[in-house]
């Protein structure tokens, strides 16, 4: 078993006691103080509200927490302490979830291609639900298959979704027949199905269509004898509000909730959140480290950048909410610039901004989900260090781990 590679305790909540979003500029500057800079300041509180948000609005779905947007152990104590069930991918997601002593018939697996390691590791841990796409993948549960449950990954084509996560995994939904058919000769149980709609979808239609279309293929399949078919996993893919606002929750779930309640009976549907939980929790916040101007255009170099937590720029499309806690003075479109050396290490080239001095905070709103996940250490530059507040005290040790 790997142990952690260093083990800590992580900040504690800052002597300002509880902080409320949008938080006060006393209050970033007094984190920054303290802490150093940059910081991805995560809310346990908002973490807490984002998924009780969910719970209501898809009221008897189990949630669990897709890992992959913000892979933090203060995130998943905050979890498990809200009950939450949790989706891992990888072996150091498992690792997190043992660390926090998560129960592992609270997890599933679900990436659709892994090494024999990596389903090793996870039924170490004691994780019983994995996901499959092919015959070749089902064929590596044959040797595991007194301990495995799995669910075949379906793929119902593109979606308005900013990423689309039917490309790369899913097979077709005329390949589920013959994809049971093959789990039941290697004596592999297939419990159900599951799909992602793509992520940060800006409509409900593709789950609406994915759920009805799922319902009729499990009663197909239990009319065709596969009797344990009993989960339906909805994936993730719910909204948050970056520049441009998304649904609300309750009104994107509300078709939702009509097309899980013509389902067939006897189903456990279960849901995979990751971006809905974390980004609205993070709080990107870097430092103006340098000035110039170039071609007559104001720049401003930050201490993080598109090799940092911007990164979700690049990887996940996403433009954020940026501003200056500097707010007097003129404001003139500025170019606000990342510390690597690399000419495309520019996070936004026309921000309107009052003069800045060095030592100016920049904050970055709703960065919680896929920012500090993709962040590099390029130009062995330290990333952003995640400054979790409002923790409950009984989240109070955590355990910190590297990845695998
Ligand atoms: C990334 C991912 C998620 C989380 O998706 P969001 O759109 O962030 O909610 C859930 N399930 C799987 C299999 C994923 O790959």
């Amino acid at each position: 078993m790997p142990k952690p590679a260093k083990s800590m305790l992580s900040a504690e909540t800052p002597a300002t006691g509880r902080l409320h979003a949008p938080y006060a500029r006393a209050d970033i500057e007094a984190l920054v103080a303290r802490h150093g800079s940059p910081l991805m300041v995560v809310d346990c509180d908002r973490i807490r509200g984002q998924y009780r948000a969910l719970k209501a609005a898809l009221p008897g779905v189990d949630l669990h927490y897709a890992l992959k947007p913000l892979p933090d152990p203060v995130v998943v104590a905050t979890l498990k302490g809200e009950g939450a069930f949790f989706d891992l991918a990888s072996s150091g997601e498992v690792d997190l979830v043992r660390a926090a002593q998560v129960a592992p018939e609270r997890c599933i697996h679900t990436h659709p291609i892994k090494r024999d390691g990596d389903i090793r590791d996870a039924l170490r841990f004691g994780v019983r639900i994995f996901v499959a796409d092919n015959a070749d993948e089902i064929g590596k549960f044959i040797r595991h298959r007194k301990r495995v449950e799995v669910l075949l990954r379906v793929a119902f084509g593109t979606s308005d979704a900013v990423c689309d996560l039917s490309k790369k995994f899913g097979c077709e939904p005329a390949a589920v027949p013959a994809l049971l058919r093959v789990a039941a000769q290697m004596g592999v149980r297939v419990v159900g199905l599951s799909f992602h709609a793509g992520s940060q979808a800006a409509s409900p239609d593709m789950h609406v269509r994915a759920i009805a279309a799922s319902g009729g293929m499990i009663e197909a399949g239990r009319a065709a004898g596969h009797a344990d078919l009993a989960v339906l996993d909805i994936g993730g893919g719910f909204p948050v509000d970056y520049l441009e606002p998304a649904m609300p929750i309750e009104e994107f779930c509300a078709p939702i909730r009509a097309a899980l309640a013509a389902l067939p009976p006897n189903l456990r549907i279960i849901a995979e959140p990751g971006r809905f939980i974390a980004a609205p929790a993070g709080t990107c916040v870097s430092t103006v480290i340098g000035r110039a101007v170039r071609d007559g255009r104001q720049w401003y170099y930050l201490d993080d950048g598109i090799y940092g937590s911007f990164s979700g720029q690049l990887f996940d499309h996403a433009r954020y909410r940026i501003e200056s806690l500097r707010t007097d003075g003129e404001r003139r479109p500025s170019v606000l610039a990342g510390p690597t050396c690399d000419s495309i290490d520019v996070v936004i080239e026309d921000l309107p901004l009052p003069p800045l001095e060095i030592g100016d905070l920049i904050v970055g709103r709703d960065m919680g989900a896929y920012c500090s996940a993709g962040a590099t250490d390029f130009n062995f530059i330290r990333r952003a260090r995640v400054l979790p507040i409002n923790r409950e005290p009984a989240d109070a040790t955590v355990v910190t781990l590297v990845p695998r």
